[in-house]
């Protein structure tokens, strides 16, 4: 779907490009990629609500080529079957490694009742959307077993490349995850959807040097009871010189690359010394937060799972437009790069719009 506002290219993906947004769940993980095909590529979906298929609908996606579902916890398949029911989907893959809720039983039986295509991934694996590349990296073809989450050790961790640019996806991988997949040979890629909500059970010094991100993204929730994202796990994120982007800071953080460059189009890099600290005013980040939440701090040790969701943390909203921070300057020399990059910034200050109007309404 293309609409033409203005001279300005509107309401689909951009031509050429790729668009990763990680969106705003709160504490769980949702990741949409607009390929530059036109293809929609779903990377789990929330806890359980409509709210992921209203920001799919809002983001003008009619259809999902592709959805991987990361592992099978409640923070990041809760959302999964409202998103089964709601689009047509052309082919679901998973770890294949299943779970005993009724969320994942009723996704799956919502699965094959819809006739969605179904696959184990596999390391090996690849899936081509115009220039858009992506590779399964794990799990492999034994699963981890024995670990301290064998749900996340098995996460899906995709690979994507388009042209120079390479985005790390790892679900909630943890450190059996990590020293797989450094034994498999891991290239470096500069944007790391950090694993497991920043947990310090993940990002190890090891994984952090071998990946050399230059934008770590954090899926987590203001105040989560699991104290993500974690201060070791940032430490070595800022060690290899990552600049830290949050969703429980910020919001929805969306990255566009043409395949030559790439540019955080919307969020601003957190302090790296801000670990797990709700406060009232984030001056650093140029954003002011709600009322800080009055949060009990428990051991944040063995946090046993996502499948109890924390309680929603107060809403995020910006005070006015985002800053808009690039890591890497766009050429600028191309007008209609300049037009097209200002459609897409209008399109996420819409959604955002949108979203706060929704919210509104419920309350
Ligand atoms: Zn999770």
């Amino acid at each position: 779907m293309l609409v033409l506002v203005g001279s300005t290219l509107v309401g689909a993906a951009l031509a050429g490009t790729t668009t990763v947004h990680v969106l705003d769940v709160g504490q769980g993980d949702a990741i949409l990629i607009e390929a530059p095909d036109g293809s929609h590529i779903l990377i789990d979906a929330g806890k359980r609500g409509p709210g992921v298929v209203d920001d799919l609908e809002a983001m003008g996606v009619d259809d999902l080529e592709l959805v991987v579902a990361s592992h099978p916890h409640a923070d990041h398949i809760g959302g999964m079957q409202e998103v089964v029911e709601a689009f047509d989907i052309e082919l679901y893959i998973d770890s294949g490694l299943e779970h005993t809720t009724k969320t994942y039983r009723e996704l799956m039986l919502a699965v094959e009742s819809r006739d969605i295509e179904y696959k184990k991934a596999v390391r090996g694996q690849e899936y081509d959307f115009g220039e858009l590349h992506l590779d399964i990296l794990w799990p492999g073809n034994v699963l981890l077993r024995n670990t301290r989450s064998d749900l996340n050790s098995n996460s899906v961790v995709v690979r994507a490349q388009h042209g120079d640019t390479c985005f790390l996806f790892t679900g909630d991988a943890e450190e059996p995850t990590e020293r797989g997949l450094l034994n498999n040979g891991l290239e470096p890629c500069q944007v790391l959807k950090v694993a497991h909500h920043g947990s310090d059970h993940s990002t190890t010094s090891a994984f952090a040097r071998a990946v050399q991100p230059e934008v770590a993204l954090i899926s987590t929730g203001l105040g989560n009871r699991y104290k993500h994202p974690g201060l070791e796990a940032l430490g070595h994120l800022d060690a290899e010189g990552a600049l830290v982007y949050r969703t429980d800071l910020w919001g929805i953080l969306s990255v566009q690359t043409d395949g030559k460059t790439y540019e955080v189009i919307d969020g601003m890099p957190a302090d790296p010394d801000m670990g797990w600290v709700p406060k009232d005013h984030l001056g650093s980040t140029g954003r002011t937060v709600g009322p800080s939440p009055d949060i009990p701090r428990p051991p944040r040790a063995d946090a046993p799972s996502e499948d109890v969701p924390a309680e929603t943390p107060a809403e995020v909203e910006p005070t006015e437009a985002p800053n808009l921070s690039g890591v890497r300057p766009s050429t600028g020399a191309d007008e209609d790069v300049e037009d097209s990059r200002r459609g897409l910034i209008q399109r996420i200050k819409d959604w955002i719009a949108r979203r706060r109007a929704r919210r509104a309404s419920k309350e």
